[in-house]
């Protein structure tokens, strides 16, 4: 249960040593914002050991991962959070669920942030400013905790330096995947996403300075370039890569990045063939956020950052998402692309045809993989990776 605390009820004494944390579910969300007020903003995935049961108060439309989320909670697995921030304007399935929390578990403190429907420039960023201020207001309400110029400033410094350091890696990777595994990357990029602090940050550094310090001069500038090319989600030009094993991609939405690269480590990740890059909701595109600036007021500044994200592909249309993955299977030199698709996600089903399709269209092998947050059929996910994959070490 996500612990009841508001001004009124009266915080509860016992929280005072320990920070106060709120989870969130979408991935373009302002963890500054929660930072600058003293609390820990912590992104709250799927347990796989949580079966997304039948749940009567969700419309049938719900996706599992809403489900395995009500679960979690209907469990008692969220009651170390002090409150949860729920998206609107992003797909049904979670506005409909932050309207429903509500009702269903009333104790709970549940915010919402409301996101333009598309990006109009000016006024969007006007708007999204105004719903992250009434955000912080009602934070400040909740917990007696204001919003600090100061403390915002640091953890925009400390998010930023994440944001460098992980994309580094990222890149590094894509051009030379022996440097670390998937299965490591995910690792330190949910130790960011769970708690972002100076320590994980550190340990990141370390990863960087251990893996890339004995590397040319030219090799780690490749990497920043390609580094560059991949904020703008463009990848311009051909890279000399590492081709020690077939070299594979993996495309989707909220899949976990971490779930899945364990199945993929348990499928020979690293050893037989190189998963180089992800386009996942909380993989890439979660660590390729841009920085944000101090230009103005924090609260545009953090619109502005997350206008600047890749939305979901239902906001954003598909034209500049075909373009980035054509250029990263040709110029990357991807040989076999794998697609994610959660149940019942329309975002997914919305954008799953046309990067089959690219895929297609360039001769590179591509299975589509529907996939539901618990991996309830984990054995048969596993067998369909696995039969794609002989297919693909035969071919290249
Ligand atoms: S998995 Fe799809 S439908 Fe479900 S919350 Fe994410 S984007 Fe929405």
């Amino acid at each position: 249960m996500v612990r009841t605390s508001s001004a009124s009820a009266g915080i509860q004494e016992s929280s005072e040593e320990k920070k106060r944390v709120i989870g969130y579910i979408y991935p373009h969300f302002p963890v500054e914002l929660v930072l600058a007020h003293g609390l820990v903003p912590s992104l709250i995935s799927t347990n796989p050991e949580t079966q997304g049961a039948f749940e009567n108060s969700l419309q049938t439309f719900a996706c599992g991962y809403v489900r395995n989320l009500f679960s979690r909670r209907v469990r008692g697995e969220l009651s170390s959070l002090s409150g949860l921030v729920f998206p609107s304007n992003t797909c049904d399935s979670l506005q409909n669920a932050g309207d429903i929390w509500r009702y269903r578990f009333p104790e709970d403190v549940v915010f919402k942030v409301t996101y333009p429907v598309s990006d109009y420039g000016k006024a969007s960023v006007k708007f999204l400013a105004e719903e992250l201020k009434i955000l912080s207001d009602r934070i400040e309400r909740e917990f007696g905790v204001p919003f600090s110029n100061e403390s915002f400033k640091a953890a925009v410094e400390m998010i930023n330096g994440f944001r460098e350091s992980l994309q580094m890696i990222y890149s590094a990777r894509v051009i030379m995947p022996s440097i670390i595994t998937y299965h490591q990357l995910m690792e330190l990029t949910r130790q960011f996403l769970t708690e972002p602090t100076r320590e994980s940050l550190d340990e990141i550094n370390r990863h960087i300075a251990g893996s890339l310090g004995p590397l040319s001069t030219d090799i780690i500038n490749d990497f920043r370039e390609l580094k560059q090319m991949m904020q703008r989600m463009r990848v311009e030009r051909e890279f000399d890569v590492e081709r020690d094993h077939p070299r594979i991609a993996m495309v989707g939405g909220m899949t976990d990045p971490q779930l899945i690269s364990q199945v993929l480590h348990e499928l020979g990740e690293g050893e037989r063939f190189s998963l180089v890059i992800d386009l996942l909701s909380f993989g890439f595109k979660c660590v390729f956020s841009p920085q944000i600036q101090f230009d103005s007021d924090p609260f545009v500044e953090m619109a502005k950052n997350i206008l600047s994200t890749p939305k979901e592909p239902t906001q954003e249309g598909l034209t500049n998402r075909l373009i980035f993955l054509r250029e990263t299977l040709v110029n990357l030199k991807i040989e076999g692309l794998i697609i994610l698709e959660q149940s019942f996600c329309d975002p997914d089903e919305f954008e799953a045809p046309s990067l089959e399709r690219v895929a297609k269209e360039e001769s590179i092998p591509v299975v589509r993989l529907p996939i539901d947050p618990e991996l309830s059929d984990q054995e048969r996910v596993k067998l369909r990776l696995q039969s794609f994959l002989e297919n693909l070490l035969e071919l290249v």
